[in-house]
Order: structure tokens, then sequence, then C-alpha cells
């Protein structure tokens, strides 16, 4: 079975496999760690593995590079990007950062190393409140998505410009989605993630990374729930949870990119050592201050 065939694979060559959490259900069965990004970067990192397969979209196994530089890392299906990831680039940033040297640039993980490089400090989901918070009377660019950023912008009034990317999974939503939904479910609290737009936002009863989600909803005495963010959750929140009742918010909650991992890319990519990511050094460096920095303020 291919199953058994990755996982014999695995242990000869002395590999971990991480899931991101939107990956499908078989990956996610298949994988040492499911979990966020930053989160799976940090765990191999602390593993004695030679070999981290990333099975998510390209900017997860840089940051996973950027974290293990001495371990081979793999990326099973090459085309695997990141939509919201590729609309900041080095060279636009570096036009913006001349154009106003007095900001400081506070950069999402779902971006590329080069970018990370350009930045002062990295954030997640779960922990770009925090961090914007310790910038709160400095002038700030927050890339490369406008909906978290305007989100914390609107609670907290900061000097907050915006780059204008998003996630086009989550910018998708629209309120009349919660409203629908609260008809038809109205014991159910709505789980939000924060790349969905901030009039989306205000109709949330929690608003959260993917795996505050996780957490959220496994720790609530709630048993029913809207879920705000891509379908893939729904697994581990099942899993979790199988007394409690999960409802997508919306049928488009399904990320392309995220779903492109098929269990014969993760046989073909531990037999053939398929596809290494590479981060140049003097970039990995760079990028590697911007994420020691928010590890150390978070
Ligand atoms: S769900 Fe959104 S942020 Fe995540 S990989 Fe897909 S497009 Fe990028």
């Amino acid at each position: 079975m291919l199953k058994d065939d990755i996982l014999k694979l695995k242990k000869e060559k002395n590999a971990v496999i991480l899931a991101h959490y939107y990956q499908d259900s078989d990956i996610q069965d298949i994988a040492d760690y499911v979990g966020d990004s930053l989160e799976l970067s940090k765990i191999a990192a602390k593993t004695d593995a030679e070999i981290i397969v990333f099975c998510g979209v390209n900017f997860m196994a840089e940051t996973a590079k950027i974290l293990s530089p001495t371990k081979k890392v793999l990326l099973p299906v090459k085309e695997a990007k990141c939509p919201m990831a590729m609309m900041v680039t080095a060279e636009k940033l570096t036009e913006y950062k001349n154009n106003n040297p007095d900001r400081k640039v506070i950069c999402y993980v779902n971006s590329y190393a080069d970018v990370k490089a350009l930045s002062d400090v990295c954030v997640t989901s779960s922990n770009a409140e925090k961090i914007i918070m310790a910038y709160k009377d400095q002038k700030i660019l927050y890339i490369p998505d406008k909906n978290l950023g305007l989100y914390l912008k609107d609670k907290y009034h900061l000097d907050i410009e915006v780059w204008p990317g998003f996630c086009c999974i989550h910018n998708n939503l629209k309120p009349k989605d919660i409203i629908k939904m609260k008809e038809a479910h109205p014991n159910a609290l709505v789980l939000i993630h924060p790349e969905a737009p901030l009039e989306v936002l205000r109709l949330a009863d929690y608003i959260g990374s993917t795996k505050g989600i996780v957490e959220y909803a496994s720790n609530s005495t709630h048993h029913e729930f809207i879920i705000g963010t891509e379908e893939g959750i729904l697994h581990p929140l099942k899993k979790r949870n199988p007394d409690k009742i999960f409802h997508l918010l919306s049928q488009g909650l399904s990320c392309f990119d995220m779903k492109l991992t098929r269990l014969e890319d993760v046989y073909t990519a531990l037999r053939d050592e398929t596809y290494e990511i590479i981060v140049p050094e003097d970039i990995r460096t760079k990028a590697y201050e911007s994420l020691k920095r928010m590890l150390e303020m978070s």
C-alpha cells in the first residue's frame, strides 16, 4: 500500500513529514505533525530528521529551511504556491521602503524569504496582535495581507499602512454568508480567520488563527460552530471533537494550491528527494533575523 511505502521510505531516509491543516485528510493522516506553518517549522527544527517533507505551499517549506539550514527540505508539489505570498515582491518592497524609510515593516509569515529578509519583524496570525502592539507608537507597513492589517488598525487606531494583498479564500467571505448560516444554525458560534474582510470579522464570535480556531472549538463548552477558514481544518476539528457539530461558513473555502498534494507526490518526493527548497544563505540569515525577533517577542 502507498501509505506503508511512504512510512517505510520515511524511516529509511530519516525524514519527518509535516502537513498543514489545509491539506487533504489522507495527507494529514500520514504526517508526523499537523499544524500551522510556523509551528510545523519550529517542530521540525527540533527533530533529528535529516529530511523535512513539507506538505503545504512553497513559502512554508522556505520557512522550514530558514529554521533548519542543515536539513534537506522537500516540497512534494513544485507548483504549490500561495497567491497571497506572491502579491508582495522584494523589488516592490524595496521601492516602498526607499520612499517611506520611517515605516517599520511588519511581515506576515505568508511571504517569501527575500521579503522576510527586508522586514523588521515577522508575525503569524496567532501573534500578530501582540507584536504589532509592541510597535504601536511607530509608523507601520503591514505586508502582504490587507485584511489582518486593517482589522488591527481598526481595533487599535494605529498608524498602519497595509499592502494590498489578500488570501483569495478568506477574502471571498461576505457578511451575508454569516447571516444565512446563523439563520440556519442559531445556536452555533462563528469562528473566523483574521484573513477575512473587516465587515465579516465584525460578525464573528471568535477571531483567530487556524490553530486558534482548533483550540477554541476543542476547549469550548459550546457544541456547534460555524467555521470561517479553509475546509481542511474540519478534519482535525472532527477528529478532536467527535461529539461536536461543525458547519463550513461557505462552500468556496477550498485552497487550490493546498489541495495539489497527493499521497503519490509525497512518495515521489521521498524516493527522489524532490523538490528541494534552496534559500541563498545571505537571504536566509536576514530572514531568520526577522523570524527570530518575532519568536523573542511572542
Ligand atoms: S489558504 Fe490563502 S493564505 Fe493559505 S495558502 Fe491558500 S491562498 Fe495562501
